[in-house]
């Protein structure tokens, strides 16, 4: 990296106010390679576009020019979106040092007495995450609406059709294509459990354009639980078992099951009370989009069989009372060294945290605008241009 461009770097992390240890070149090193993925963050609407555009037309023309060139409109939304293949580390980090500067986010209404299995996954994979999403109504990154709209076609049910092989084309314009057989992606480990969901009866499907999916489960202690799995199956041996998906982009090379999703399929186990589930099943869909027609393509499939165990039970009740804890207390300790630098630069939520900075030890529900600090930084000299410096003189 150019020197100029590291002096900057360092600038904007000061002005992020990051506490000089060794998780800040962790979180470096790991942010270079995932900034890109949250470009969409950085949308304007089309009205602020044009007045960036012309206050610096006014003033630097070549700059108005360069901010033309690296967005692009987007018809649907009615909003400029920042152009994914330009968007850098700096990029970044100057859109998190103006969200937090104007920190104009939009409160969510007050949280419901219920726990979600998707609370579940949320506090697994971070407090602070989970804290941020019950807070703040925040755009979603293009892997968020992507994995929506993948989420909606219900692939595992066309693959379990009659007619797979030309069912498993998944030939949708708007989204999903898929180019190979489906025998393909089916090895040898995942087969198996492949063949005891088909041998199956569907008995719920929580996807919106099916029948009955708006029905949420209840359970738990005086049914505090709420969740919604995405499939629900009785197998032929008279057990009941859930599946859950998800879509997994362009990165995910191995097929490590997150703690996040194996935590989430599992408070579906032990949580619903409408039937006795005996297992479940997380599957992950790998998927590839191509800059030629930003289509996704599914091109691998992995799938884990969760079993109920003594462990897994208690490490669920245990989440489940910490998020009752935090709120009714609505505060929590944060434990500093839980931070994890490829986590938080992979987080969603990373553009409003103000805790992985390690500034803090409390987490707050809501959270708090205030963890949403910068810091008046000088601008370093060594980037003054000349005349900056004369004028400074
Ligand atoms: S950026 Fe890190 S600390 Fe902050 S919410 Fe995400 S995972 Fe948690």
């Amino acid at each position: 990296m150019l020197d100029r461009q590291s002096i900057y770097i360092d600038y904007l992390f000061e002005r992020l106010d990051f506490v000089d240890d060794t998780f800040k070149l962790q979180y470096f090193d790991e942010l270079i390679y995932s900034c890109e993925k949250f470009y969409r963050i950085g949308a304007i609407s089309r009205q602020e576009f044009n007045k960036r555009y012309d206050d610096l037309f006014k003033k630097e023309p070549y700059r108005a020019e360069y901010l033309k060139n690296n967005y692009f409109y987007d018809h649907n939304d009615d909003l400029y979106i920042p152009d994914k293949y330009n968007f850098g580390i700096i990029d970044y980090l100057q859109l998190e040092i103006s969200i937090k500067t104007k920190r104009n986010v939009h409160l969510k209404p007050l949280t419901t007495p219920f726990i979600s299995a998707t609370d579940i996954a949320s506090y697994t994979y971070c407090p602070a995450s989970f804290a941020i999403s019950k807070s703040f109504i925040l755009p979603k990154t293009s892997s968020a609406i992507t994995g929506t709209a993948l989420h909606e076609k219900t692939f595992l049910l066309k693959m379990l059709t009659d007619t797979r092989y030309d069912e498993a084309q998944f030939l949708d314009k708007n989204w999903a294509d898929y180019t190979d057989d489906i025998d393909i992606l089916l090895n040898d480990t995942n087969s198996d459990h492949f063949k005891i969901i088909e041998a199956s009866k569907l008995i719920f499907c929580g996807h919106k354009k099916k029948n009955n999916s708006n029905k949420v489960f209840k359970g738990g202690k005086n049914s505090t639980f709420v969740g919604q799995p995405d499939y629900l199956f009785l197998s032929d041996t008279n057990e009941y078992f859930v599946v859950e998906e998800k879509f997994i982009g362009n990165n995910g090379e191995n097929a490590i099951f997150y703690e996040n999703h194996i935590n989430q399929v599992a408070s579906y186990m032990y949580g619903i009370n409408d039937y006795p589930i005996s297992f479940g099943f997380l599957i992950y869909w790998y998927y590839d989009t191509f800059r030629k027609d930003e289509k996704a393509y599914i091109r691998r499939i992995a799938i884990k069989k969760i079993e109920k165990t003594l462990i897994l039970k208690n490490r669920i009740t245990c989440i489940f009372s910490s998020i009752a804890s935090l709120k009714k207390n609505k505060t929590i300790d944060f434990d500093l060294d839980s931070r994890n630098a490829k986590r938080c630069a992979n987080c969603v939520y990373s553009l409003y945290c103000g805790h992985k900075t390690g500034n803090y030890e409390k987490i707050s529900l809501p959270y708090s605008v205030g963890f949403m600090r910068t810091k008046n930084v000088e601008f370093p000299n060594d980037l003054k241009n000349e005349k900056d410096r004369r004028t400074n003189k």
